[in-house]
């Protein structure tokens, strides 16, 4: 599975928005360290188009595909040299894919600010030097270690080295790794490095009820994650609580009286699968109608491997049939007879929204 790590300043909102996407009871209170454990949650990725195949196939429940989400408490200033909760923050976040940012843009007096004003440029830069310190401390060692190898003149070492050396000067101008212009092979050398600033960021501006408009705070962010060529997603986490705690109806009706298409959960649940790169492909059966995750880019085998390992190695061929067939077609009899069936090899990438029915050896 996909995992999302949830960073922020203390008290910008993050419990609140892990306690909304779980609907797990852990207590949100004013102090900052409230979130001592990092905390997991796993949750659904909502997609209207599993309704669709419901209603065609009939089956004896819906699996809705999944993305983890984990909240990760305890960065201040100072944590990349162990202030705070500084280190075990760090090894969580290591362990994430994707990373969701939140910042504060709403004022509140009752509500603390650990440096004390409502400032999005600062706290986003306090929170980006903390891991891009830690990520220049990590690249230091491995730079110490590959210098030795390569003064015997091992080529590999040389390069490494090379690129080492210039993450190092871009760290010391204050930028995250993702901003380095680098090469597809150059990319995959750095994903061994298993840095925390080249994971792709999205940041989620938590503003209050009517701060969604007219508000200097957001637009702070906005110009940042704009720079960085990164994702914002504005919402208000006090009412997505609030919502969280409905029922299907009841969120709707919510949702409509405050003119909002769906909750802005879901936008963030979105906005990480779209981070990942990632698109969903279902099964339909009479016992189960179910969305899967995989890469976009990824082959029928691949995708076969998301449902088990088995599935993957014994690969024999792919039963498709595209979404759109599958719903004007009412299914797959009647996909089959308007010739919309499809048998596919181990070289066919799967498409978004793919029905799929594997065949595999085992
Ligand atoms: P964390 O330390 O980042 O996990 O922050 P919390 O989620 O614990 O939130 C800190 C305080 O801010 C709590 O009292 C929340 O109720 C409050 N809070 C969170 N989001 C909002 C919001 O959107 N608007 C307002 N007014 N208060 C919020």
């Amino acid at each position: 599975g996909f995992k999302c790590g949830i960073v922020g300043l203390p008290n910008v909102g993050k419990s609140t928005l892990f306690n909304a996407l779980t609907k797990a009871e852990i207590d949100a209170e004013n102090f900052p360290f409230c979130t001592i454990e990092p905390n997991s949650g796993v949750v659904p990725m909502p997609d209207p188009r599993l309704d669709k195949l419901e209603a065609i196939v009939n089956p004896e429940r819906v699996l809705p595909t999944t993305m983890e989400f984990v909240d990760i408490a305890g960065l201040v200033k100072g944590a990349s040299k162990g202030e705070g909760l500084g280190n075990q923050f760090l090894a969580n976040i290591r362990e994430t894919d994707a990373i969701a940012h939140v910042v504060r843009c709403f004022e509140n007096e009752n509500v603390i600010h650990v440096e004390n004003k409502i400032d999005p440029a600062d706290d986003v830069e306090v929170i980006n030097m903390e891991l891009i310190l830690a990520d220049l401390e990590s690249v230091e060692k491995q730079l110490q270690k590959v210098q030795r190898v390569a003064k015997s003149g091992n080529k590999d070492a040389i390069k490494q080295k090379e690129l080492l050396e210039r993450l190092i000067q871009h760290f010391e101008n204050g930028n995250p790794a993702r901003t380095l212009e680098l090469s597809d092979d150059e990319w995959k050398e750095v994903k061994q490095f298993h840095l925390i600033t080249n994971k792709p960021t999205m940041y989620i501006a938590n503003v209050d009820e009517d701060g969604f408009e007219d508000n200097p705070h957001l637009d702070t962010v906005r110009a940042i994650a704009e720079k960085e060529g990164a994702v914002v997603v504005p919402i208000c986490n006090k009412l997505e609580a609030e919502i969280a705690e409905l029922d299907d109806e009841e969120k709707e009706e919510f949702l409509e009286d405050l003119g909002m298409e769906e909750a802005g959960l879901d936008r963030v649940i979105r906005a990480g699968y779209e981070l990942l790169g990632l698109q969903t492909y279902f099964t339909a059966g009479v016992k189960e109608v179910r969305a899967w995750t995989v890469k976009v880019g990824a082959t029928a085998p691949q995708a076969a491997g998301v449902i088990h390992t088995d599935f993957e190695k014994g690969f024999i061929r792919a039963e498709v049939i595209g979404y759109g067939d599958f719903i004007e077609y009412n299914g797959e009899s009647g996909a089959k007879e308007a010739g919309k069936w499809r048998l596919e090899g181990k070289d066919y990438i799967v498409k978004d929204g793919d029905v799929v029915h594997f065949r595999f050896n085992v």
